[in-house]
C-alpha cells in the first residue's frame, strides 16, 4: 500500500553525506528522512570500508611487527606470530556494530530523523518511493532532496572475468578461510592496503597493476616508493600490465567458486605471462550508484562516468534536489562526502553559497610506510608552469627517523616559482597521515616555505622532515647539524 510523508528535507541513501547532511538539518530545524539499503545504516565508511580496513591494517601490522623489528637487542624467543583471520573478523565485526551503532543508529534518533529501509527511487520533483525492501511502497516528499547513494566496487572490462568468481573490498570481509595466495588487480590505495592486510596475516599476495607504477593518481615517487617497500617486505608487484584474459584453470571461464584458482593473462613489456593463485581480488575502483534511482524522470544530468552533474554549491540539474559524496564522483572519500552532505543543505536551504577546494583535500594512503599528499604534483606545476620548485628530503636523513630505525620514505615540497607559498606536499613514511595536516594547513592558507622553516618544530620529531624540505630550498641540507632552526 502507498503512503505519503512530508518532510523538509527527503535523502536517499545512508552514509557519510547523508548523516552530515542531517546534522545540518537538525540545526537548522527541519525534519527529515532517510532511505537505505544495501549496506547497513552507515553505508561505507563504517560498514565496509574506513573503519574495518584500518582495523585489520592494525592487526596485520602487529602480526609483522617481531619480523620487521630493527634492533639487535630485541629477540623474539616465542617464534612467528600466528592470527586467527575469523577471530580478527569476529573482532572487526563488533567494532563496526559499535561504531554503527554509537555514530549512527543513536545520532539519527538523536536528530528525530526518520529510516525507511529499502531501495528507493526518485519519482517526482523531491519525492522518493521506496520500490522493494521493508517499507516497499512508502513515498516520502521533500521540500528539498538530497541523493547520497554512495558507489560500488567496479570491475574493469577484462576477457573472462565476468565469468569468475572474485574478492571485492566488501566480499572479503565475510570470508573467514582466507587462501593461501592471491592475485589483486589494482594499484590504488585500497589494493595497497588490502594487499598489505592480507601478506601481514599469511598470504601470499602479487599486486597487478595496469598503469606504470601503483598510486598512479599520486605523485610518481610515492608509486615507486611503495612498490619497492612493498617488495621489500615480501609483496609481489607487477605493474605495466595489459590484460588479456582471466581464467579459472578448473574450467574455462565457468562461474566458480572463489578459492578455485585463478589465472590471469598479461602481457607486460611485450612479454606475455600468466599471474596464477587460489583466488582473485578486484580492487580496481569504484563506480557510482546512480542508475536505476529515477535520475531521468526528475531531470537530473549525470557525467560520462555515470556521475551525478553538479554544480559548486552541490545543486543537480533539478533545482530542489542536491547530490554529495561518492555519487557525484572524486575524491571518494568520507571526510569529502561529509563536507559536500553538510553544505549542500546550507546550500539548499540557507543559500549560503559554500563550495569545496578540492586542492586542498588531503589523500591518504594507510599502509605501513603511510603515504600521503596534497595539493600539486611536480608534473602538474610543470605542465602550468613550464618550470619547477620542487625539493625533496628523503627520510634517512630525519634525526627522528635514523634514532628509531624507521627510515623507508621520503618528503617532496612543491612551492611558487615566485611567491614561495606551498602548493603542494606528497610524503610516504612513518605517520605521513597525521604529518599530512600541516601541509594542508600551509597549502590552504598560502604559507611560504620560509613560514615552515621560521616555525620551530619538535625535535626530534618526523615532522622535521617537512621543514627539512623547506629548509633544502634554502640550503644544502646534507651539511646541517641536527637541530639546526
Ligand atoms: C575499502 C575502503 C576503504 C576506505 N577507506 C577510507 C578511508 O580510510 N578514509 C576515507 O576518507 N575514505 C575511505 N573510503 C571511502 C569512503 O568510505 C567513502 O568515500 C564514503 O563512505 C562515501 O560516503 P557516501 O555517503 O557518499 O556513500 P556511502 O557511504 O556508500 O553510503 C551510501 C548508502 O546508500 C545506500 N544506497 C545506494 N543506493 C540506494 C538506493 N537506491 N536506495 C537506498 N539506499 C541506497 C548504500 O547501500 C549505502 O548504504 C574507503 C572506501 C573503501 C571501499
Amino acid at each position: 500500500m502507498t503512503s505519503t510523508a512530508d518532510y523538509d528535507l527527503v535523502i536517499l541513501g545512508g552514509g557519510a553525506a547523508a548523516f552530515a547532511a542531517i546534522t545540518e538539518a537538525s540545526r537548522q530545524d527541519l525534519s527529515t528522512a532517510m532511505v537505505n539499503t544495501g549496506l547497513p545504516l552507515g553505508g561505507t565508511c563504517v560498514n565496509v570500508g574506513c573503519v574495518p580496513s584500518k582495523h585489520l591494517l592494525a592487526v596485520g601490522d602487529q602480526a609483522a611487527t617481531p619480523q620487521e623489528n630493527p634492533f639487535e637487542a630485541v629477540q623474539y624467543s616465542d617464534g612467528e606470530p600466528t592470527v586467527d583471520w575469523a577471530a580478527a573478523l569476529d573482532g572487526t565485526d563488533d567494532l563496526v556494530e559499535g561504531f554503527r551503532q554509537e555514530n549512527y543508529v543513536d545520532v539519527a534518533e538523536h536528530f528525530e530523523t526518520d529510516i525507511y529501509e529499502g531501495y528507493g527511487r526518485l519519482i517526482e520533483d523531491s519525492t522518493i518511493e521506496v520500490v522493494d525492501g521493508a517499507d516497499e511502497g512508502a513515498r516520502i516528499s521533500g521540500g528539498k532532496a538530497l541523493v547520497a547513494t554512495g558507489s560500488s566496487p567496479w570491475a574493469p572490462a577484462i576477457g573472462g572475468l565476468d565469468g569468475v568468481d572474485y574478492y571485492t573490498s566488501e566480499t572479503i570481509l565475510e570470508e573467514r578461510d582466507l587462501p593461501e595466495s592471491i592475485v589483486m588487480l589494482g594499484g590504488g590505495y585500497i589494493a595497497l592496503e588490502w594487499g598489505q592486510i592480507l601478506h601481514c596475516v599469511g598470504v601470499d599476495v602479487t599486486i597487478l597493476q595496469r598503469s606504470e607504477r601503483v598510486l598512479s593518481g599520486m605523485d610518481g615517487q610515492l608509486g615507486r616508493e611503495m612498490q619497492r617497500a612493498f617488495e621489500a617486505e615480501g609483496i609481489e608487484v607487477i605493474t605495466g600490465n595489459d590484460f588479456q584474459r582471466v581464467r579459472t584453470p578448473a574450467a574455462d571461464g565457468g562461474a566458480e567458486t572463489v578459492q578455485s584458482g585463478v589465472a590471469v593473462e598479461t602481457v607486460v613489456d611485450g612479454t606475455e605471462r600468466t599471474v596464477s593463485g587460489d583466488a582473485l581480488f578486484v580492487a580496481t575502483g569504484v563506480q557510482p550508484n546512480s542508475e536505476g534511482i529515477g535520475l531521468e524522470s526528475v531531470g537530473i544530468e549525470t557525467n560520462p562516468d555515470g556521475t551525478i552533474h553538479v554544480d559548486e554549491h552541490f545543486q543537480t540539474t533539478n533545482p530542489t534536489i542536491y547530490a554529495a559524496g561518492d555519487v557525484i564522483g572524486e575524491p571518494e572519500l568520507e571526510t569529502v562526502a561529509a563536507k559536500e552532505g553538510n553544505h549542500a543543505i546550507k546550500n539548499a536551504f540557507g543559500d549560503e553559497g559554500v563550495s569545496i577546494n578540492y586542492d586542498t583535500v588531503p589523500a591518504v594512503v594507510f599502509t605501513s610506510p603511510e603515504v600521503a599528499a596534497v595539493g600539486t604534483t611536480e608534473l602538474e606545476y610543470m605542465d602550468e608552469h613550464g618550470t619547477c620548485s620542487c625539493r625533496t628530503v628523503q627520510m634517512e636523513d630525519v634525526p627522528r627517523a635514523k634514532a628509531v630505525k624507521n627510515t623507508d620514505g621520503l618528503v617532496q615540497v612543491v612551492k611558487h616559482h615566485e611567491t614561495d607559498e606551498i602548493v603542494g606536499v606528497h610524503m610516504v613514511g612513518p605517520r605521513a597521515a597525521d604529518m599530512i595536516m600541516e601541509a594542508t594547513l600551509a597549502v590552504k592558507f598560502g604559507l611560504t616555505v620560509d613560514d615552515i622553516i621560521d616555525t620551530v618544530h619538535p625535535f626530534p620529531t618526523f615532522s622535521e622532515a617537512f621543514k627539512q624540505a623547506c629548509q633544502a630550498f634554502r640550503r644544502d641540507t646534507s651539511t646541517m647539524s641536527c637541530c639546526i632552526e
